[in-house]
């Protein structure tokens, strides 16, 4: 058993993000290709961008709304209580909307993540149901 303690979040912006995010203390893999847990607080319009999992992720949205796009389909909106499946190898991206800041939690196994390109302007705002 391992016990984690929580402690102040950390800003992410840059490489992986545009505007920014906030992730607290993570749960690291205990094991190879182990879940890893990340709480993340995105500010409104922050978002990740394009990526994938080698393995799985679900999300669970805790508070706030946001949106979530698989590649080649429509965007869509997410709110508290809403979980989020994302299979391995499927590129997508998450975050808050633009007027509203998001809080999910991600639970991911297995392998890395691939990070991509930013998330355009306008695959952000429209096509969302
Ligand atoms: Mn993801």
């Amino acid at each position: 058993m391992e016990v984690i303690r929580g402690k102040d979040s950390e800003a992410r912006r840059g490489e992986r993000f545009t505007g920014t995010a906030w992730v607290g203390t993570p749960l690291k893999a205990q094991r190879p290709a182990g879940m890893r847990v990340f709480l993340v607080f995105f500010e409104p319009g922050a978002r990740t961008h394009w990526h994938v999992h080698e393995g799985e992720q679900t999300l669970y949205v805790v508070a706030g709304t946001g949106r979530v796009q698989k590649s080649g389909d429509p965007g869509r909106e997410i709110g508290p209580g809403d979980i989020v499946y994302i299979a391995p190898g499927e590129k997508h991206w998450h975050g808050a909307g633009p007027q509203n800041s998001l809080l999910h939690l991600a639970v991911t196994t297995g392998g890395d993540t691939v990070w991509m390109e930013e998330v355009t302007g306008d695959a952000y705002t429209k096509d969302f149901n």
